[in-house]
């Protein structure tokens, strides 16, 4: 089983570099916020639930996340293992976490950081805003979840980095070029492992 986490802040490509990872190493890609976007479209209860906080820019309500994720995770149990994208995002979550999966004997594998400057990221969000349609993609609210992800987020990379789980890989490069660096620390977890077995 391979559980990884990709960590960043908002802009820094997380959802891209997911669904390639995915792709590649058929897990099961769970992205909170997409998950909840989804909703929102449909207008669903949880969606209108939901809705209050992310367009303020705010993180949902860690009962809410962990119920949902925990109803998806539970339907993918027989994946060769998961990708979390925009989750944990508290220290809660991830404490959440770490004990559902030990329980089952599953624990995280890999925390993949990807490091994006300030500036760019504000690039990236306002000109995603653009195409994407999203109503939490404009000025004022990027710049609150910069700070909700810098007050409540990135202190996980201190939890993850106690755990000596923490792969550091710089989001400034272009999409293929992050790939290759994130497979290639993948790659090099599972030879440690002896899942892929080194040609001599
Ligand atoms: P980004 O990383 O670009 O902000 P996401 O799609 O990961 O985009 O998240 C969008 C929004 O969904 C967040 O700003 C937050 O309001 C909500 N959200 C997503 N995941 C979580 C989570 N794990 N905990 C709390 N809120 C979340």
């Amino acid at each position: 089983m391979l559980n990884l986490v990709i960590f960043g802040p908002p802009g820094s490509g997380k959802g891209t570099q997911s669904a390639k990872i995915a792709d590649k190493y058929n897990l099961c890609h769970l992205s909170t916020g997409e998950l909840f976007r989804k909703e929102m479209e449909k207008g669903t209860l949880l969606g209108r639930e939901v809705e209050k906080y992310i367009d303020k820019g705010l993180l949902v309500p860690d009962e809410i996340v962990l119920r949902e994720l925990y109803r998806r995770a539970s339907d993918h149990l027989d994946s060769p293992g998961f990708i979390f994208d925009g989750f944990p995002r508290t220290l809660v979550q991830a404490e959440t976490l770490d004990r559902l999966l030990d329980k089952k004997g599953i624990p995280i594998s890999l925390d993949i950081s990807v490091v994006v400057e300030e500036q760019e990221l504000f690039k990236r969000i306002l000109g995603r805003g653009e195409d994407s349609g999203r109503s939490d993609d404009s000025v004022e609210i990027a710049k609150l979840r910069l700070n909700v992800y810098k007050e409540q987020t990135r202190p996980l990379l201190d939890y993850y980095s106690g755990q000596g789980k923490i792969v550091s890989i710089n989001g400034m490069e272009p999409v293929d070029r992050v790939f290759e660096k994130i497979c290639l620390a993948i790659d090099t977890y599972l030879v440690s492992r002896k899942v892929i077995p080194v040609v001599e």
